[in-house]
């Protein structure tokens, strides 16, 4: 079959991940589409799908599918790990130069894939989709998504408008050797920002859900959120968290401090019994939050060593160097 001998011949530019939790009945038309718009871009490409411990026919359907064309493969989770997950193992097993992630319940288009690849030849290293018109429901999904995605870009300084859309095309250096946990794959554009990557972002179409159910309900957003500060946190201050724990100790130190003066001051100056105000409990508890704070954040400091180090990791990235040896 020609196209088996393509893949062989050439490995492949681009791998599709598609995360898949029980959607049977979408798994057709999504071949069938995904394949047209890949076979007319006339580039060799992959098309992941990642099982997800469904539990419906969706492995049975994706086995034939995948009998037909030798470029749709198949991971097949044990079990239900989640969509991040999913993705993860998506890019672990791509080979393509760009990864492109879509959803398999046709909210997401593929015929918005050629002007992604479009942006990427212009020099950007990620593009993200934007649901500009969300086909969701109105107050419960997209404005508490409106919100939220304003928040992630106050807090993460990359601007985007919509985090959460699964449409987004990487260049594979941006992307591999990347560990994700809990809801984090929405987050990838953010670290690839913060790894010197350039990130734009394009509107794309959104279709309502035409099968099945949303495999979310609200509880995302506390997931997201809270993922949010992890990512926060860990870019900032993965090197040195003494930083933090030490000045919020610090902190707690200098208002126990003060509290001891004033306690003192009114004691010696205002005949006021130490008893008769809250100042020596505020004195004795600001003093134990501080100790504890600088404590923990010896504790992470330890912890952080043990991770660089256990994985021979550096705290730097390179982005090449030039007449060095082992280039
Ligand atoms: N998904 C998955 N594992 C999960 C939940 C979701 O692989 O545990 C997949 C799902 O099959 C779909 C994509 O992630 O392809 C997005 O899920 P969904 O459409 O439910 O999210 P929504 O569009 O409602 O935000
Ligand atoms: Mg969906």
């Amino acid at each position: 079959m020609a196209h088996t001998d393509i893949q062989n011949d050439t490995s492949p530019e681009l791998s599709v991940i598609v995360p898949i939790y029980n959607e049977e009945e979408s798994i057709k038309p999504l071949c069938d589409q995904l394949l047209s718009v890949l076979d007319e871009l006339g580039k060799p490409f992959e098309v992941i799908f990642v099982n997800d411990g469904s539990s419906d026919r969706s492995m049975e359907l994706l086995r034939n599918t995948a009998k037909e064309r030798g470029e749709l493969k198949i991971v097949n989770f044990r079990r239900n790990y989640g969509q991040t997950a999913a993705t993860m193992a998506g890019i672990d097993h791509a080979s393509g130069e760009v990864i492109i992630p879509i959803d398999a319940d046709l909210q997401n288009d593929p015929s918005d894939i050629p002007k992604l690849l479009e942006k990427l030849e212009e020099g950007f290293d990620v593009v993200s989709g934007w649901r500009k018109d969300r086909q969701d429901a109105a107050i419960r999904r997209n404005f508490v998504s409106r919100l939220a995605n304003r928040l992630i870009s106050k807090i993460s300084g990359v601007h985007l408008h919509d985090y959460g859309c699964t449409l987004k095309a990487y260049k594979k250096d941006v992307v591999k050797g990347i560990r994700l946990y809990g809801e984090m794959h929405r987050f990838i554009p953010i670290y690839a920002t913060w790894m010197g990557a350039k990130v734009c972002e394009i509107p794309v179409q959104h279709h309502s859900r035409q099968f099945g159910q949303s495999k979310y309900g609200l509880e995302r957003i506390a997931k997201v959120l809270l993922d949010l500060m992890v990512v926060k946190f860990l870019d900032r201050h993965l090197v040195k968290p003494i930083y933090v724990f030490g000045g919020i100790g610090l902190a707690s130190f200098c208002a126990s401090f003060l509290s001891a003066i004033w306690m003192f001051y009114l004691k010696f100056f205002d005949n006021t019994s130490m008893i008769e105000t809250p100042l020596p409990l505020l004195v004795a508890m600001t003093f134990l939050v501080g100790l504890m704070c600088i404590l923990l954040g010896l504790l992470a400091e330890m912890i952080v060593r043990t991770y660089f180090e256990s994985q021979g990791r550096s705290p730097y990235l390179v982005k090449e160097t030039v007449n060095m040896e082992n280039e």
